[in-house]
């Protein structure tokens, strides 16, 4: 460990050409992009796995006794060439990638779970780390320490460190074949995606929908070099287009391509991939003592046990189908008017919702966008919403170079002037990017390591014809609050060792932060801040704003049944015990949603397993419940908030200091409780979601 970073990357063979050679000495460390070629991850990565395994050798072969220093803190500064390649990495895969990267990364995947095994099934080392946690309670350790101590302790113990040789080999290879299968569903999934797009030749088959979306597609079909039109696929069952489709036969086939994308019998087939993936991650578990994969999943989470999870999805299963039921009754009502006696199917939910939401709520998303601009939103409402709460500025930024010319980047700055982060966004849907929304980090805050984050919100919002304003619906502008709730979790972040920063907190803990700063979106102060039309500056009309408060709750009952669908065939694949045969997957999901009680022919999961993403590649097995899950706290800390005062200053303080700083500092249960007085209540939750007709606090 004496060996500074430069030696020991030449050490570990990596030539000074290259930009992951030293620490970047751009501000706050990041990337720099503009000097990284697709072909410098690959020797980076090796080099840096070569020197973290021989600083991880030192620290456990060193003749001194287990200290907390000479062998946690070591292990938290080991590894920094590897861990400053992959974040780059992990950030581009993700958001901006091609055939090479493709290729770099199914190459790495497996040797980067072998490179965590040799750490994690390390004797010597795991000898040290139990040597430490069995006297933890005479260290005279901070409680951070102690967290740090316990936190290395389970993970060695989940990783297998306890078993003999015999099993540690098997799960190596379990590991392995795991770590191969999850990148190669996110390669077909990809291009299933791609190649399930909806091409266009007859113009009238676009009725509905707006110039602007019509242009869009003229462009997106012009990029892929084709005639026509082309609607790209989302990644949810539902397509955003369909709300708009008057053609019922395109609708039809929108919807079709988009379910059955990853299912075609073809290279893009994702079924034999998911089939092996669950038998896999069932016997992972049986090796380590776990009935199943989802009771291995939640042993570290908040909700601690799949019959805990699988108990709240069951509670709002009920409310949650039956209103479903009366919105698909009301939409069957207007169909009926337009088109006689026929079935509403799954096609004709967002069309005829649309047309519902007009009817009851007078509420066009063609009336609202307008007044929904990006840059607006950004700055007079996600930012400034930011800034009642916790003071903090935002400094555009055109110096810090980044993956795609679409990247913007800003310094985010304390109430003092002081510089606390970096923030980029990257908003709008390439063919290269993943589906979806989410946030990473490409520089995690430490104290020991003197780091300071920089956080990346990705998304797919629509991209504007040329010379045309960003204009999004409510969905998009919640999305944007979301994202940047995670954000903050990883800006605020004031912790000692990196593995317990910012955002690297249990699954279902980790939604709270994002999904409470979405309430700030309908915030009348914030609200009215940045809701303003983009030609005009006009304010919203309040009429408009109050009916868009007012359709909260409209198609919650669908909004949240595709959810816990989802949710469930997630627990149906994840509760499979080791041994269980193949399943067939159409079937399997049918007798899961069947089982229950949450089966609708009209509103079929958010996604089926074929492309559901979060399960099979994006670390969600067994843990997309967690969103729900941090529902319930997210209702319930902002009744907290309405009740002692809203958008504060101090309030906002009294959230950073004893939530968003504090990581896997400490137990999500009891930083919640601390914060709130009492443990979470679900009742704020179902008020807000329109499942009950008054909170009950
Ligand atoms: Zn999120």
């Amino acid at each position: 460990m004496a060996a500074t970073t430069h030696e020991s990357a030449v050490d570990a063979g990596l030539s000074p050409d290259n930009p992951f050679f030293e620490p970047s000495a751009l501000p706050f460390e990041t990337p720099p992009f503009d000097r990284i070629r697709d072909e410098d991850y690959l020797p980076a990565i090796e080099a840096g796995m070569r020197q973290h395994l021989t600083e991880v050798g030192q620290i456990a072969d060193q003749p001194s006794a287990p200290t907390f220093e000479n062998t946690l803190v070591a292990l938290e500064r080991s590894g920094q060439l590897l861990t400053r390649a992959l974040k780059a990495f992990g950030a581009v895969t993700g958001a901006n990638t091609n055939d090479t990267l493709q290729a770099v990364q199914r190459e790495l995947a497996p040797r980067l779970a072998a490179h965590s095994d040799a750490i994690l099934l390390n004797d010597r080392l795991f000898g040290r780390v139990r040597d430490l946690y069995d006297r933890r309670e005479l260290l005279a350790l901070g409680p951070e320490q102690r967290r740090l101590v316990e936190r290395y302790h389970l993970d060695f113990v989940r990783a297998g460190a306890h078993l003999s040789d015999a099993d540690k080999s098997r799960l190596r290879a379990l590991n392995q074949e795991e770590s191969t299968l999850s990148n190669e569903f996110q390669t077909r999934l990809l291009a299933a995606t791609k190649a399930g797009a909806l091409v266009i030749q007859d113009r009238s088959e676009l009725d509905g929908l707006s110039e602007s979306d019509i242009a869009a597609a003229a462009e997106t079909a012009a990029e892929r070099g084709s005639a026509g039109w082309v609607i790209a696929l989302h990644n949810t069952t539902q397509q955003p287009a369909q709300e708009s489709l008057r053609r019922r036969d395109v609708r039809q086939r929108l919807f079709g391509a988009s379910v059955n994308r990853a299912m075609h019998d073809d290279a893009n087939d994702t079924r034999a991939v998911i089939q092996r993936l669950a038998q896999l991650r069932a016997e992972h578990s049986a090796l380590l003592g776990y009935p199943s994969a989802a009771a291995y999943a939640l042993d570290d989470q908040m909700a601690k046990t799949p019959a805990a999870a699988i108990r709240l999805l069951d509670d709002v299963a009920g409310p949650a189908s039956d209103k479903a039921r009366a919105e698909a009754a009301q939409m069957r009502a207007v169909m009926q008017r337009e088109l006689g006696d026929v079935p509403l199917e799954p096609w004709d939910w967002h069309f005829y919702a649309e047309q519902v939401r007009r009817a009851e709520y007078d509420l066009d998303e063609a009336e609202i966008k307008p007044y929904f601009e990006l840059e607006r939103v950004l700055r007079d409402g996600v930012f400034f919403a930011a800034h009642e709460l916790f003071g903090i500025t935002f400094v555009e930024r055109s110096d810090i170079p980044v993956y795609h010319s679409d990247v913007r980047v800003f310094e985010v700055l304390e109430s003092t002037g002081e510089p606390l982060a970096l923030f980029m966004c990257d908003y709008f849907k390439r063919d290269n990017k993943n589906g979806g929304a989410w946030m990473d980090n490409l520089v995690d805050q430490s104290r020991l390591l003197g780091s300071r984050p920089v956080i990346v919100n990705v998304a797919n919002l629509t991209r504007p014809a040329a010379g045309q304003p960003a204009l999004l619906g409510f969905d998009d502008v919640t999305m944007m609050f979301h994202e940047f709730g995670h954000a903050l979790h990883g800006m605020f972040s004031d912790v000692e060792f990196p593995m317990l920063s910012g955002t690297n907190v249990p699954r279902d803990f980790v939604e709270f932060p994002s999904q409470f700063n979405e309430h700030w979106a309908l915030e009348p102060q914030v609200f009215s801040n940045y809701a303003r039309h983009h030609a005009t500056g006009e304010p919203m009309p309040r009429a408009l704003a109050d009916r868009i408060r007012a359709a909260r709750t409209f198609n919650q009952g669908f909004a949240l049944t595709e959810y816990i669908s989802a949710a469930v065939l997630d627990m149906a694949w994840h509760t499979l015990p080791a041994g269980a045969p193949q399943q067939a997957v159409r079937e399997f999901e049918t007798s899961a949603l069947e089982r229950h009680a949450i089966a609708m022919r009209e509103v079929p999961p958010r996604y089926w397993s074929t492309y559901f993403a979060h399960i099979w590649e994006g670390g969600y097995n067994a843990s997309y419940y967690a969103y729900l899950w941090a529902e319930v706290l997210d209702h319930d800390a902002y009744a907290w908030f309405t009740e002692n005062g809203g958008l504060t200053r101090a309030n906002g303080q009294r959230l950073r200091e004893m939530i968003l700083s504090r990581g896997a500092t400490e137990d999500g249960a009891v930083l919640y409780r601390e914060f709130r007085g009492r443990d979470p209540r679900p009742e704020p939750l179902l008020a807000e979601r329109g499942l009950v007709s008054a909170p009950i606090l």
